[in-house]
């Protein structure tokens, strides 16, 4: 666009058109996310349907009103709650078709109806007291991050709800970049695809995805938090259940024949590392070994564990691990027996994102031309971002601004969420600069 024609004498210019372009544009994020966050989206990880539950289409039906009236036409709400929608391409050039990603559903921790957000204008750096019930109370000695934002204008929750930032944030920011991109199409970029999905927060955001229909080569979520951060490594994680099998019997009549396996499973988990390999004892880059669920009785005992690493192969190290130590324990019990199985759950998004190394440089260099450090820590957890990128999708995590989500002391940044809009925007021109 305006960049080619000028030529050489551009350079100047173009870094004072950007911040004209982007100085001239009056955000509609901050509106757009207080509408979005009054609409009660909770997912249910009771559920079997698909959605989980049906009000999370009540969000989804306003976007693709919304993105009709911007102009996109062919937006739309399919049967399992996915919002599909193109921003045709401005550029003629042959450039990757790029899609922007967030989840309508919030969290289950916390309720999400009769969300009523509040707009703490130029916060002070003082403590904020949630009005509907004062025991909850937002301290800046609590939330390092947000000391960082004195003087933002701060959205919170009134105090009975979970605020609902993850993910209204990422949604509302794409809608304003939407809303932009369409406004101004002089602003040269490839064929942008939107995709909100349904249920993240309950593991099962991607299950009925079309990804042939979606036609994206490389996507980013809108679901990360501070300023600046960009995702692209997540854990690896597989599952893990034990079944411990002892002889029962009557308990008066038991002697010289009862194993029991509900002991044998309280000496295994006794016998487990102490000192490290735990969530509780963990951090940064370690992984850990987590038993989340146990059941038994006399006569069978099951525990189940959940396996984490950044490193995919340590996950084979958990296994043979958790494999000994049940066999040394186990001898102790004659009589008793025991059987493993185990499930690959998800894999760190970094093994895919490495053979596509623009895909995340890309986005970084978009943080930067918006004028912003570059904040990249790694993922204790999976995403849908993960999931996405071995389906196919190459997909890391942009910031949105949301913080202490699946609390009542969620708050996220007007500013943040601005800074948001303008990386996203800056991304579409980047992959025509260097993909065309
Ligand atoms: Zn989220």
């Amino acid at each position: 666009m305006v960049y080619k024609s000028f030529g050489i004498l551009s350079a100047f210019i173009v870094v004072n058109l950007r911040k004209f372009f982007l100085m001239n544009h009056s955000f509609s994020v901050a509106d757009r996310f207080m509408r979005y966050v009054q609409i009660d989206t909770q997912s249910d990880p009771h559920s079997n349907s698909f959605p989980s539950t049906e009000k999370q289409k009540d969000l989804s039906r306003i976007l693709v009103n919304e993105l009709i009236e911007m102009g996109i036409s062919d937006a739309h709400l399919d049967d399992w709650g996915y919002v599909y929608a193109t921003i045709p391409a401005t550029s003629n050039k042959n450039v990757p078709v790029i899609c922007f990603c967030a989840h309508v559903d919030t969290s289950s921790d916390s309720s999400g109806t009769g969300v009523k957000p509040l707009i703490h204008n130029k916060w002070n750096g003082e403590a904020i007291t949630l009005p509907d019930d004062p025991t909850q109370v937002i301290r800046p000695d609590d939330h390092p991050y947000l000391k960082e934002r004195i003087g933002d204008d701060i959205i919170t929750a009134s105090g009975k709800t979970l605020l609902g930032a993850d993910d209204k944030a990422g949604v509302a920011i794409i809608m304003d970049a939407a809303s932009y991109l369409m406004r101004n199409p002089e602003i040269a970029h490839g064929t942008i695809k939107i995709l909100f999905t349904p249920d993240e927060e309950i593991g099962r955001g991607v299950e009925k995805l079309d990804i042939q229909k979606l036609g994206a080569s490389y996507a980013y979520t809108l679901d990360g938090s501070e300023r600046g951060s960009l995702e692209d490594e997540t854990f690896s994680a597989d599952g893990i259940t034990i079944t411990i099998n002892g002889i029962s019997a009557h308990p008066g009549f038991a002697k010289g024949k009862m194993v029991n396996a509900v002991k044998v499973a309280g000496a295994f988990l006794e016998a487990l590392p102490k000192l490290g390999l735990s969530p509780e004892t963990t951090t940064d880059r370690e992984g850990f070994i987590h038993p989340v669920h146990i059941q038994g009785t006399a006569e069978s005992a099951v525990v189940s564990f959940i396996l984490r690493d950044f490193v995919t192969g340590r996950l084979d190290d958990y296994a043979i691990l958790l494999e000994k130590t049940i066999q040394s324990v186990i001898i102790n019990y004659p009589g008793a027996s025991y059987s493993i199985e185990r499930k690959e759950q998800y894999r760190n998004m970094k093994e895919v994102l490495d053979q596509h190394p623009m895909v995340a440089a890309y986005a970084e260099e978009a943080i930067r031309r918006a004028g912003m450090p570059v904040r990249k820590l790694p993922v204790r957890g999976g995403t849908d971002g993960s999931r996405l990128s071995f389906m196919g999708l190459p997909c890391p995590n942009i910031f949105t601004g949301e913080m202490a989500f699946h609390s009542k002391l969620e708050y996220v940044s007007v500013q943040d969420m601005e800074k948001a809009v303008e990386v996203v925007v800056e991304l579409v021109k980047i992959w025509v600069e260097k993909e065309s």
